[in-house]
């Protein structure tokens, strides 16, 4: 096999093969997945990387794969769109929406994700994959697994939206709720990785996971012609993704694949989960844990493993975090879908309420590129818009009821 990565410590830089741990022995810091670039900067170019499938697996030699991996799933490479009336809202003029409504195959970025599990569980013979969940990895684990042939066993906070637990048992998963929020579910985890030999995604695989969403990243670039954008807007929920996507920019210039740039890395939480946005804009390097409580429950993880590091990100880039009410959230939600055309979840409602703030508060100036990463399907958290949208009353089928009905549409002119 040949392997061109292996794990590194963050701080004390020992490095210590590929094996399913996701800590330093020395220091007890997180380990991370690194690359032989010098390597890699002679095989990878834009045009190797043209010639490629769509789809993650076209970065391959930047992700945790073996040369001989064969990957099946075409995950990602979903739609950069320009937002030309949400723009309007902003007084953006350069506005664009990275979209993983649409990433394959359960509808979220976490697609990305598993994927690098998967390949290590594979790898490291598990025969069971499990996760602590939000929602969205539940999906993206119970699907990957039952394509790979896997028995998947996923914990979740027993609280989340309907659309998540049956897109997570309909494949066959087994699904465990627990009484308890996320960062219960995520210490329970850590105990049974500990007691079992199960590959966990987020856990003993986190590692690996963690670098498929550097792919948003490679993405961005690629279809904004190989070159950065200004600035970035991200939802955090762990703080992995933002930490991931800067990572991403940082090798393709290393790499040579774009002109350095500076980007500025802008996050985004909810008010009633937000101990990262906290952190930044009380200007601390660290977490203070807070207890979730928000309709965004994708992003409710009140002690994020990546919280340090995402700080890192926003601060030493020059960018800025902000967080939004629940009001705010759905308010964002329906803004993206009724300008745009773009349903997303409560997370893509923290995102673009988050970047109205930031334009209003002239954080973000409107004239630079700016992308929003808009990363999980609306379709997912209907129960949001409860009380929102009206449903008619049924009419009955006759034109003088319909014309009856419609009465107060100023447009509607009969012919
Ligand atoms: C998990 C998730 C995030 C954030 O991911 P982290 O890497 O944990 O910060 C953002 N959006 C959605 C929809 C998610 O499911
Ligand atoms: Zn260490």
């Amino acid at each position: 096999m040949t392997e061109r990565y292996e794990l590194q410590c963050r701080e004390c830089r020992t490095s210590v093969g590929n094996r399913p741990s996701s800590v330093c022995e020395e220091c007890f810091s997180p380990l991370e997945v690194t690359y032989d670039y010098d390597d890699i900067r002679t095989c990878l170019t834009r045009e190797a990387i043209a010639q490629r499938a769509p789809g993650i697996w076209r970065y391959r030699e930047l992700l945790p794969v073996a040369d001989e991996y064969e990957a099946t799933l075409p995950i990602g490479f979903t739609p950069l769109v320009p937002a030309p009336q949400l723009a309007r809202h902003f007084r953006s003029r350069r506005l664009f929406l990275k979209n993983d409504c649409f990433c394959f195959p359960t509808l979220s970025f976490k697609d990305r994700v598993v994927a690098m599990a998967m390949a290590q569980a594979r790898r490291f013979g598990f025969e069971v994959v499990g996760c602590a969940s939000t929602g969205n990895l539940a999906n993206a684990v119970a699907a990957q697994a039952a394509r790979a042939g896997l028995r998947a066993c996923v914990l979740i906070p027993a609280d989340l939206e309907s659309a998540k637990v049956v897109n997570t048992q309909v494949y066959g998963a087994r699904l465990v709720r627990v009484a308890g929020n996320y960062d219960q579910v995520n210490r329970l985890c850590s105990q049974i990785a500990d007691a079992y030999h199960w590959g966990f995604v987020n856990v003993n695989l986190r590692a690996y996971y963690a670098e498929g969403s550097k792919t948003v990243g490679y993405e961005i670039a690629e279809q904004l012609g190989w070159r950065l954008p200004d600035n970035v807007v991200v939802p955090m929920a762990g703080g992995s993704l933002i930490t991931k996507i800067k990572k991403a920019f940082d090798e393709l210039v290393k790499l040579g694949l774009v002109e350095p740039k500076p980007v500025k890395i802008f996050g985004a939480q909810a008010t009633g989960c937000s101990p990262i946005s906290t952190a930044v804009k009380a200007g601390q390097s660290d977490i203070a844990p807070q207890k979730p409580s928000t309709v965004a429950r994708s992003l409710a993880i009140g002690n994020p493993a990546d919280g340090h590091y995402a700080i890192q990100a926003i601060t030493g880039s020059g960018g800025w975090a902000e967080d939004v009410s629940d009001k705010e959230v759905v308010d964002a939600m329906q803004l993206l879908a009724a300008t745009e055309g773009v349903f997303a979840e409560t997370a893509g409602g923290v995102t673009v309420g988050v970047a109205r703030k930031l334009f209003a508060q002239g954080r973000i100036s409107p004239d630079e590129t700016t992308v929003l990463c808009i990363t999980g399907n609306g379709l997912k958290t209907v129960e949001a818009l409860q009380g929102r949208l009206e449903l008619p009353e049924p009419i009955p089928a006759k034109l003088a009821a319909f014309q009856e009905h419609i009465a107060d549409e100023a447009e509607a002119v009969a012919v």
